[in-house]
């Protein structure tokens, strides 16, 4: 990784740097870090004379060798100081929480409107709509174009930011165009290499934000931060890990909860981690257990379902979503548990 004296380099500078590193068959791509853009040279990066012929430019203040499979996500890279802040809160110094219904019923706007309206009134800071869904069976309802529409009216009306998934280009153009505050890469995807990049490259320079789900199969916690590192390449850096559940291992739950692997991530990544424990047990009783442990084992954060009507409700709400009642009581206990947690912070 190179840094820059200056925060930026000029287009002239930038070109130098593209051709110094061009006869070493490696490439430039740059990301915006919070007080400089660092450029991530692509390639084999050791080679000694294009360090150090880089190192002999007036303009460059370092080079960064992180021995990390993951450079840019590294807990040691220059992005750990990078600041994501999201409706004015400040990932990793305060908990953020994201709440809406799974699936937007295009027949039933005004279920999703009442929705963003409760889950602000009960403390979520962004509201989560799911337009395009990823379905086990090709003839379960796969979303509509519509519901895009009706996120964006939840947005104007109540003035949260919106969160929703999206899988392939198409979808990814249309929530771009939308101005999507954050894009949610789905647990089907999470390996989708050219899509993470895609994602990274189309939404460098912006705020949008993009939350990773944690692959249902994903089993080592590098291969979870490697696949964030792909977005990070692409050239954004506010990059949120959600783990979402495993492969089911217990009988009951929908997956297998895996919130414990958020002390893991921490050790190795500055990345925040916003844990979904909807998903992860898929049963809106055990939704407050599963969300209290994950605050507990130090998450940054909770993505919830929750709806206002959730038998009414489409795809998982009628499974796993929480009334807005509940969702209040559980936030304000979040809250206390993330207060809770910070003491060991200092002690530990
Ligand atoms: C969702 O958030 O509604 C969803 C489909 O999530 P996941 O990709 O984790 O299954
Ligand atoms: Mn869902």
């Amino acid at each position: 990784m190179i840094i820059p004296k200056e925060p930026k380099l000029t287009a002239e500078q930038l070109r130098e740097v593209e051709s110094i590193v061009a006869d070493f068959q490696c490439n430039i791509h740059v990301i915006a870090g919070a007080k400089r853009n660092i450029y991530a040279v692509l390639g084999d990066e050791r080679h000694e004379t294009m360090v150090n012929r880089l190192l002999g430019l007036p303009y460059i203040d370092r080079w960064d060798a992180i021995d990390s499979p993951y450079r840019l996500m590294d807990i040691k890279s220059e992005l750990a100081s990078h600041p994501i802040e999201l409706a004015g809160i400040l990932l990793r110094k305060e908990p953020f929480f994201i709440a809406g219904q799974c699936t937007i019923d295009p027949r039933n706007p005004n279920f999703f409107l009442e929705t963003a309206a409760a889950v602000k009134e009960a403390g979520a800071h962004m509201l989560r709509g799911g337009v395009w869904k990823p379905r086990t069976m090709p003839y379960s309802f796969q979303g509509d174009d519509k519901s895009l529409e009706i996120l964006l009216e939840a947005r104007e009306k109540v003035g949260l930011p919106i969160n929703t998934e999206v899988m392939d280009e198409v979808q990814l153009k249309k929530v771009i165009d939308a101005k999507v505050d954050m894009i949610q890469i789905g647990t089907r995807n999470a390996l989708n290499y050219p899509l993470l990049r895609k994602i990274g490259e189309i939404t460098a320079g912006t705020n949008v934000a993009v939350i990773l789900k944690r692959g249902r199969s994903m089993s080592p916690v590098d291969e979870f931060i490697a696949a964030s590192e792909y977005i990070a390449v692409g050239g954004n850096p506010n990059i949120v890990l959600c783990p979402r559940g495993t492969v089911p291992g217990m009988d009951g739950y929908r997956n297998h909860p895996d919130e414990c692997i958020t002390p893991l991530l921490k050790e190795k990544t500055w990345a925040p981690v916003v844990v979904d424990p909807s998903h992860a047990v898929g049963r809106a009783f055990y939704v407050p257990s599963a969300a209290l442990a994950a605050m507990a084992y130090g998450a940054d954060g909770l993505i919830l379902e929750a709806h206002v009507h959730p038998q009414e409700g489409i795809g998982d709400d009628p499974k796993q979503s929480i009334t807005p009642e509940v969702l209040k009581t559980l936030l304000a206990d979040a809250r206390a548990v993330w207060g809770i947690r910070q003491k060991y912070e200092v002690i530990n």
